[in-house]
């Protein structure tokens, strides 16, 4: 199977069954990522504790793209620390945009490596990614 036929496959899986979608009542963290270019919105929230991610949540609306990428994103992210995190957005960033990327380190998100040459659709792509790092700098980000 092509990485062309994994992405969209991918996104189809995603879009269709998002997995931990939601918000959490106790959360630690938050931040909301927009793309008015194409009108994706995406709600984060999350609970770290000792510089891990221990849960996660988000929801939103928007294109499939955006709305698979949360999904997927949320899925790898849940359980690393916030080093990790970071980590794997720069890669995630620089599959997006850099051509040839070596990918094999990155496992499923080398799917993303579909938007390539694509700019809206890399806003598209990393709205999710965006709304947690913005959600990990604002350090005092207060809970309802
Ligand atoms: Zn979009």
């Amino acid at each position: 199977m092509s990485v062309n036929e994994l992405y969209q496959q991918m996104i189809i899986d995603h879009s269709k069954n998002p997995r931990n979608y939601g918000r959490l009542d106790n959360f630690t963290h938050t931040s909301q990522g927009n793309n008015p270019l194409c009108g994706d919105k995406i709600d984060v929230s999350l609970i770290v504790q000792d510089n891990v991610i221990k849960d996660l949540k988000w929801e939103g609306t928007g294109c499939a793209i955006s709305q698979a990428s949360a999904s997927l994103m949320s899925t790898l992210v849940k359980g690393k620390s916030v080093d990790e995190f970071k980590e794997m957005f720069t890669k995630f960033r620089e599959l997006m945009t850099i051509k040839g990327y070596e990918a094999e380190q990155l496992g499923k998100l080398k799917v993303f490596s579909g938007v390539q040459g694509f700019p809206s659709r890399v806003k598209c792509a990393s709205i999710a990614w965006h709304a947690i790092n913005n959600s990990l700098a604002n350090k005092e980000t207060v809970a309802k």
